[in-house]
Formats: C-alpha cells, structure tokens, sequence
C-alpha cells in the first residue's frame, strides 16, 4: 500500500533532497501536500512530477502564478500561512516539516496532530514551543523523529537503551567557515563569506547560522526538548570534519557516536525508512582514506549564541521563542546589511534581558498563539533596537 505522504518547504534544500529520495522510490508513496514560497515554478514542476493533490505558497499574492503553472494538471493551488496549516492538517502517514524558521510551526503542530511520523527539520519548532509540539504529539500518538543530522544521530545512538543510563549529549558542531577568525577578523564578514559553509549544503539561513553558532545554539534548545534532558548534560564540541555526527555517553562511561558522510539524505533517509534501514544513495565512509578526526572546546567567547542558548535555556516559558525570534530579526538585518555580524549576538543578548519581555520570558508554554505574540515583541525590539 501506498503512504501518504506531505513535504513542507518542499523547494528548500531539506525539501528537495527529501524528494530526491522518494523519487527513487516513488511507487511507494502518494503525495498529498508540497509547500513552497517564492519559487513558483520549482513548486508547480514538483507537484506535476509527484502528483501531489495540493501545492500552497506562502505568499498570497503569488497564487494567480502558482495557478498558472499549475493549469490543466487537475493539482489544487493555495496561498497564505493559513492554507499551509490547512494543507498540513490533511492526514498523511508521514509529513516532513521543513520550512524555514518559526513560520514552520503551525505546519508542525497540525502535522503532530495526525497520529503517524512527523520527521522534524524545522528546529525552531522545538526551539520556540518544544513543550506544545511534544505534548500535541503525545496527545495523537504521533512519532516524533529528529532530522537534524546531530538528533538524528542522538536519536540513532540512544536506540534500545534505557534512558535513565544517559549521562551526557554531545553534539558535535563544524565550526563554520569562521572557526579560526580572531573577533576582529570577524566584525567586516560579508553574508556571502558567511554563506560559506565548508562541510554541509544548506539553506542560506541556517548555513549563516552555522557561521555565528546560532545553529549550534539553537540545537542544543532544541535537544534539551526532545531528550528531557537537563541544559547541562549536553555539550557542544567543535569537530571541523563532520563525520561524527553526535554522541551519547552513559553511566558506564561507554560513548556511542553516529558516523556518516555529511549529507543531510541520511537524517531524512533514517526518518523516511524508520523502523528499518534502508539503502540510500550517500558516500560510504572509507576509514582508511578519512585521515584525522579532531575535536576541540567551542569559543564561546569569539561565539556568544552558545552561552544565550543555556541563558533562554534556564529562563524557560516562552525564552526560547523570544530567542529564536530576536536571532531571525538579526539575521534578517545582516542578510540586509543594516548591521554586522557580531551585532547579531548582541541583539539577541539585549532582546533576551528586555524589561518588556519579562511577564512572558518565565511563563509557562500554553498556546502557539502566546508564542507568537512573544516572537512578534522580540521581533519589535530588534528593530527598535537597530
Ligand atoms: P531553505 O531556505 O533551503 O528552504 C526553506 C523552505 O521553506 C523553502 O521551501 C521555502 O520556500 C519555504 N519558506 C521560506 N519561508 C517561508 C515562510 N515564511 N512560510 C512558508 N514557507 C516558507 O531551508 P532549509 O535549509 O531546507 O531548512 C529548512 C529547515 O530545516 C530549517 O528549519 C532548518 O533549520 C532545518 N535544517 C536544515 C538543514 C539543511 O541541511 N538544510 C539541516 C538541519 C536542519
Ligand atoms: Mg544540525
């Protein structure tokens, strides 16, 4: 039989890379809904391709095109946030949420609700409303799996064991294409030298997210959430040649690591064929050609958003939304060149303490709404701040 499947952010690079590997397989599955935003015609060619019942743009005011490019293929066209979460409120088997930043949590909550596999790339659901997404999955029996390639490989490690023996996370982090940049040698980085990541093919977005560690930052928030885990039994170690991929340590001070080559088609892979392995079309790691792997203690001095992560960490309540909203108004600001790079971490230092956010930062996580009102405050105080 066949799986219903949606992809969210399908034009992306998770999104595309997702649809790589169900092309190769693409008798098994029937598509119900791809997301896209601007690009248009990639989302209308993907929805022929696969068949998809609906194709939804985020933007309004690209659905006249959408429908254009979509006439005479019988394929639904939508627009609008609300026509997301529509579209992934349709029941699937398995749902990829993969857009971009906390625009993508809607579209994982109603994912969560359909009691089948919501494989996770957009982190900053976790990040933002960890506590809501976990319980809406628990409340449908929906399994959550991780395909942020370090919780997917957490994930991987953790298999068949007793999670009462886990001692310590350890994600492992590139360092980005900044790692051995002084400060000062980091103040004048353009967004294209940031873009510039050595070891992994992503989006623009989280790929200068790499640069500054927010990523990293923003992983270990979204760690502590789908591990319960507490802030300090996760550590962040710098490993430029990204093949392990994170590691678990328990009791008996065994450390179970996750290897692979750095192609995220493995996380979604895993999440795609789970509970079983199957083949993909990834490198194979040859130990005798890989050379040195190193590891080394992050700067967090030179990276700051390491330290804010385990600061919004300890808030708790809505901290971690008003951190991930502060740290997409910043890097909107950098992408735009109204600040600079090192700004970002300031911004989202200053946004974080703001006396406005104060009643909301310690509360409880009750409703997305109440998380979108704390996004869109910190949103306003970067700006205001700028
Ligand atoms: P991307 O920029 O390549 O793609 C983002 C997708 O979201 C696109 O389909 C785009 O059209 C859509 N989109 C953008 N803004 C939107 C909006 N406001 N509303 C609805 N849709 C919108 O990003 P990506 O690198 O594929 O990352 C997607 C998610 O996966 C992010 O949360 C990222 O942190 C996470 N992730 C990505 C990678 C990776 O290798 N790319 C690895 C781990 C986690
Ligand atoms: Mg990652």
């Amino acid at each position: 039989m066949q799986r219903k499947i949606s992809i969210f952010g399908a034009t992306g690079s998770i999104g595309t890379n997702t649809l790589d590997l169900i092309r190769r397989d693409s008798g098994a599955y029937n598509v119900v809904a791809l997301s896209g935003a601007g690009n248009i015609d990639l989302l209308a060619k993907t929805a022929i391709e696969f068949r998809a019942e609906i194709a939804v743009t985020a933007y309004e005011d690209r659905l006249e095109d959408l429908r254009a490019a979509l006439q005479g293929s019988g394929i639904e066209a939508a627009a609008g946030a609300n026509a997301i979460a529509e579209a992934a409120a349709r029941p699937v088997d398995w749902g990829m949420s993969a857009i971009v930043g906390a625009a993508g949590l809607r579209t994982s909550m109603a994912l969560a609700e359909h009691g089948g596999i919501l494989a996770l790339a957009n982190k900053e659901s976790m990040v933002c409303a960890g506590d809501l997404l976990l319980s809406q999955c628990a409340e449908h029996g929906t399994t959550l799996l991780p395909v942020d390639s370090e919780h997917s490989a957490l994930f991987q490690a953790m298999n068949g064991e007793n999670r009462k023996a886990l001692r310590r996370l350890i994600l492992t982090a590139s360092g980005g294409p900044f790692k051995d940049f002084t400060v000062e040698q980091m103040r004048p980085v353009t967004p294209e030298q940031a873009v510039k990541h050595p070891k992994w093919d992503m989006g623009q977005r989280i790929s200068i997210d790499s640069a500054s560690m927010f990523n990293k930052a923003l992983e270990v928030i979204e760690a502590k959430y789908l591990f319960s885990c507490s802030p300090n039994q996760i550590e962040v170690v710098v490993h430029p040649q990204a093949i392990v991929h994170s590691m678990v340590e328990y009791i008996d001070n065994s450390i179970i690591a996750h290897m692979g080559s750095p192609d995220m088609r493995g996380a979604i892979g895993y999440a795609l064929s789970w509970p079983e392995r199957a083949e993909n079309p990834i490198e194979r790691l040859n130990f005798a050609e890989l050379g040195d792997l190193s590891f080394s203690r992050p700067d967090e001095t030179k990276f700051p958003a390491l330290r804010l992560a385990r600061e919004a960490l300890g808030m708790g309540g809505h901290a971690g939304a008003i951190f991930n909203a502060a740290k997409e108004a910043a890097l909107d600001a950098f992408i735009g060149r109204r600040i600079g790079f090192l700004d970002m971490a300031t911004l989202v230092e200053k946004t974080l303490y703001n006396a406005h956010l104060e009643p909301t930062r310690d509360s409880v996580q009750s409703s997305v709404s109440e998380i979108f009102s704390a996004d869109a405050e910190a949103r306003r105080i970067v700006d205001a701040l700028i």
